[in-house]
């Protein structure tokens, strides 16, 4: 691990072929991506998806297509390795003051990655989707059951789904053989066929207006959704 101490801040994974920022570059980059308000140093660069603060720290050559891309890491990560040297391998910093984009050492805490998870879920109020959590049970997980059920349901339906196509690509795969099959008994799936449909009668007739009626509102809505756009 010493080598990552010596490459300098915010180089973790990165490689001896790479051209890294010279520590008073790094400085000064920083110095030009903050503003402060009254406690936090905000990030005012670029930022991940879930909204930390990213700085290039280098750039690679991609073994794919042979260019040259920037090595972007963390803000806060960077800026807290300069002060402090190295993270220690597995160890997360956490955000006190709650802010992503903020990089002020000071809101920053050394944690697991476990505590870091578990405070996470402490401190959620809401699911992604916007529904209330209730109050926080110690060493609990946030489990939002009202996203849980329709994810449970959509999966059910992706399970009769895959059933359905599998069976499906049995029967092409298997035309001739389930064919002879067939031939054999003739009047035993003539009878197959009748019982069938006299038990699932009223599906097999919801289906097909179903479908029908699917046909008819595209139909009608295919001129319309040309005028819009
Ligand atoms: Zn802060
Ligand atoms: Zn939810």
């Amino acid at each position: 691990m010493r080598w990552i101490e010596e490459r300098g801040p915010g180089l973790h994974g990165t490689f001896p072929t790479d051209e890294v920022r010279s520590q008073q570059s790094l400085v000064g980059l920083i110095l030009s991506r903050i503003s402060a308000n009254d406690a936090c140093i905000l990030w005012t660069g670029g930022k991940s998806k879930p909204g930390y603060g990213t700085v290039i720290v280098g750039r690679r050559v991609s073994p794919k297509t042979g260019r040259k891309r920037g090595i972007t890491r963390l803000a806060h990560r960077v800026v807290w390795e300069l002060l402090h040297g190295a993270l220690p391998h597995g160890r997360c910093l956490d955000h006190t003051c709650t802010n992503k984009s903020c990089v002020n050492v000071l809101h920053l805490e050394v944690v697991s990655s476990p505590e870091n998870v578990r405070r996470g879920h402490e401190r959620a109020t809401h699911c992604k989707n916007g529904h209330p959590y209730g109050p926080y049970i110690p060493g609990g997980k946030r489990v939002c059951p009202e996203c849980k059920a329709v994810n449970v349901a959509a999966g059910y339906v992706r399970h009769l789904e895959a059933n359905r196509t599998r069976s499906r690509e049995y029967a092409r795969a298997n035309r001739e053989r389930i064919k002879a099959k067939r031939a054999e008994s003739p009047e035993f799936w003539r009878q197959y066929s009748r019982d069938y449909y006299q038990k699932n009668r009223e599906s097999i007739l919801a289906k097909i207006a179903a479908r029908t009626a699917a046909k008819k509102t595209a139909k009608s809505q295919r001129p319309q959704q040309q005028e819009t756009t």
